[in-house]
């Protein structure tokens, strides 16, 4: 089983339609797990949800799909993030916006059921950002499977908790390298693949994960980071039709 593992798509349908089409070659497309904010800051909503539930994308809900649909105010976010949260609301179909809110905030998925999928945390799905490894240490406890998928940073990162039979037990921070498998074995894992459609970690390109349940790690699995050049060039003239927020538009050139 292969599978795509995404997050963060943001209403940016190039980058989107480069990370399927990545995807597709890779041979990744047996299920496609989507960590949530399918919308928000991009110009292109609509199409972004449509191109998921045309792959039955399994998805979960995240605070900017929320907002968009009015499902809770926008009093934490910026001024930026509220004037997009505004937009594309009134581009959003009724049928985008009742699939939009009936997305859970919580799935279980893999072939045997090993992951949770949540946007923000386990332990605060929709709202808490896993920065820090003192954060992520703290909701282990939160999930029953041996792995946990979050999005919402927009940050490609892994936390790594140790095992019980380690003689100086320490959490650790892992910076996933696109192109080289992290092997699945007996420690657990809260895995961030990054963000589709707004990458912040200062590399503009849509980052994703594969899933591969045949890879070559302990269980015969692995996560597998890529990192897909797309024309951000004509995503930002979108954007500036649709008159989003200039430094929206900005920050898709440096990843930030
Ligand atoms: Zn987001």
């Amino acid at each position: 089983m292969r599978c795509t593992i995404l997050s963060d798509v943001h209403g940016n349908l190039d980058a989107l339609e480069a990370v399927l089409g990545d995807a597709a070659q890779q041979g990744a497309l047996d299920e496609i797990w989507c960590l949530g904010d399918l919308v928000g800051y991009g110009p292109q909503p609509n199409e972004c949800i449509a191109a998921l539930r045309d792959r039955n994308a399994l998805c979960v809900a995240g605070n900017h799909d929320w907002a968009a649909i009015g499902k809770m105010d926008t009093a934490e976010f910026n001024p930026e993030a509220t004037e997009a949260a505004v937009w594309t609301s009134q581009q959003l179909t009724e049928d985008n916006r009742a699939y939009l809110d009936a997305l859970p905030a919580q799935l279980s998925v893999g072939p045997s059921g090993e992951f949770t999928l949540v946007h923000g945390s386990p332990r605060e799905p929709i709202w808490e950002y896993l920065t820090h490894v003192s954060i992520a240490r703290l909701n282990f406890d939160y999930f029953q499977t041996p792995y946990c998928l979050v999005g919402h940073t927009h940050v490609p990162l892994v936390f790594q908790r140790p095992l019980p039979s380690e003689k100086t037990p320490h959490y650790r921070t892992l910076v996933p390298s696109a192109g080289v498998p992290l092997e699945l074995g007996e420690h657990r894992l809260i895995v961030n693949p990054g963000s589709v459609g707004q990458p912040r970690d200062g590399n503009p390109a849509a980052a994703y994960m594969v899933y591969d349940s045949a890879g070559t790690g302990a269980t015969g699995a692995t996560l597998t980071m890529r990192r897909i050049e797309y024309a951000v060039p004509a995503v930002q003239e979108k954007m500036r039709s649709a008159q989003l927020p200039p430094r929206l538009i900005l920050r898709l050139t440096y990843g930030w």
